[in-house]
């Protein structure tokens, strides 16, 4: 099946040829029908340069976009069948909700009797029917990204952008959301590309989940074989692996700190995977465990233990169970360190 989205060898550069920067840089990326693609990456990593490189509000310098599997590179944005969400929702202020969803319908001088059925379908979608007739002031922030979304979605569109549409909302409201547009993605089949930085909502959200850093892939696919299986350093420090110990015998290893066994000196032992004897430098209490950090060597090891028994100076035995540790393929710093 044909892709949606095809970027080949995409690239962008801010600033001229010699002194400027390289937004994005020889991206090659493929979003299929009907999935939830994530580009995730640290700030400056070029997620919305991607992002608006898609929508056709920036021109690559380099590069193809096929859209539908046609070169759409140089296609302007109302030409190409985008649905877009952005962090400040942009609604019509003087605008009815049911005026804000029929805006792109009614642009697409659909009849009016169409426009008013769409609209409506799509405010049902997101479950905002009763408020059909308010302005969005009357609204709070998550039910006006909910608007925002039903206005994305009216169209039809052949991709469904979204731009770091939860990052204003608060924790509760955000983790609430992320259930609602994975519900709106499946119930309609749209295909969605979403930016973010954050790592919980992608793992949560995506069928493919794309890291970039500086412009760059660092690794691409489905969260459950990515998380347990980062491809470098930098995947492995992004995803939360704070660990890279020094393991006789290994490459580059790396170790959540949720996997790593803490006992005191003298007990355990015999367990299977590599032992550390270190001194314990600081404690975090998290109500639920500590974290725990340990120097062994020319190693710092951080811990989740689940008592809250140590304390900085004790001598301790760090376990880093075999079938926990991750093997990197590239053990390289990351870019920046
Ligand atoms: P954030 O999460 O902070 O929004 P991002 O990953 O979306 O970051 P981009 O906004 O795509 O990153 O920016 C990538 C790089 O390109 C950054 O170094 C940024 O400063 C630079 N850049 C982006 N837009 C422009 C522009 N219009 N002119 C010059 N440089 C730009």
């Amino acid at each position: 099946m044909t892709p949606v989205v095809r970027l080949d060898g995409v690239g962008r550069r801010f600033g001229g040829a010699k002194n400027g920067v390289a937004a994005v840089d020889g991206l090659d990326l493929t979003v299929e029908r009907g999935s939830f693609t994530t580009l995730l990456g640290p700030s400056g990593c070029g997620k919305t340069t991607t992002l608006r490189m898609i929508a056709g509000f920036i021109r690559p310098t380099s590069g193809r976009i096929l859209l539908e599997g046609e070169d759409a590179t140089s296609t302007p944005p109302e030409r190409r069948n985008i649905g877009m969400v952005f962090q400040s929702y942009a609604l019509f202020p003087h605008m009815s909700l049911t005026d804000n969803v029929g805006f792109g319908l009614r642009a697409r001088r659909l009849p009016s009797a169409e426009v008013r059925r769409r609209a409506g379908e799509a405010l049902e979608l997101v479950g905002l029917s009763h408020a059909a007739d308010r302005k969005p002031a009357e609204l709070s922030g998550g039910q006006q990204q909910r608007v925002a979304l039903a206005r994305a979605v009216a169209i039809e569109p052949s991709v469904l952008l979204l731009d770091e549409p939860l990052s204003n909302l608060d924790a509760r409201l955000r983790v609430q959301m992320r259930r609602e547009l994975l519900r709106v993605q499946r119930e309609t089949g749209v295909t969605a590309v979403l930016v973010t930085h954050d790592q919980d909502e992608a793992l949560q959200l995506s069928d493919t989940m794309v890291i970039l850093n500086s412009g760059r892939l660092e690794q691409q696919g489905d969260p459950r074989a990515v998380f347990p299986a980062p491809a470098n350093r930098f995947v492995a420090e992004f995803l939360g692996y704070d660990n890279f110990p020094d393991v006789p015998g290994m490459g580059p290893v790396t170790i959540r700190p949720e996997h790593v066994v803490l006992s005191a000196v003298g007990t355990g032992g015999g367990a299977d995977g590599a032992e550390l004897d270190g001194t314990v430098t600081d404690v975090t209490y998290q109500g639920s465990h500590c974290l725990v950090g340990v120097t062994a060597g020319s190693d710092r090891v951080t811990c989740v233990h689940p008592g809250d028994e140590f304390r900085p100076g004790d001598a301790v035995r760090v376990l880093l169970p075999r079938h926990r540790l991750v093997e990197l393929a590239d053990g390289a710093a990351p870019a920046g360190a």
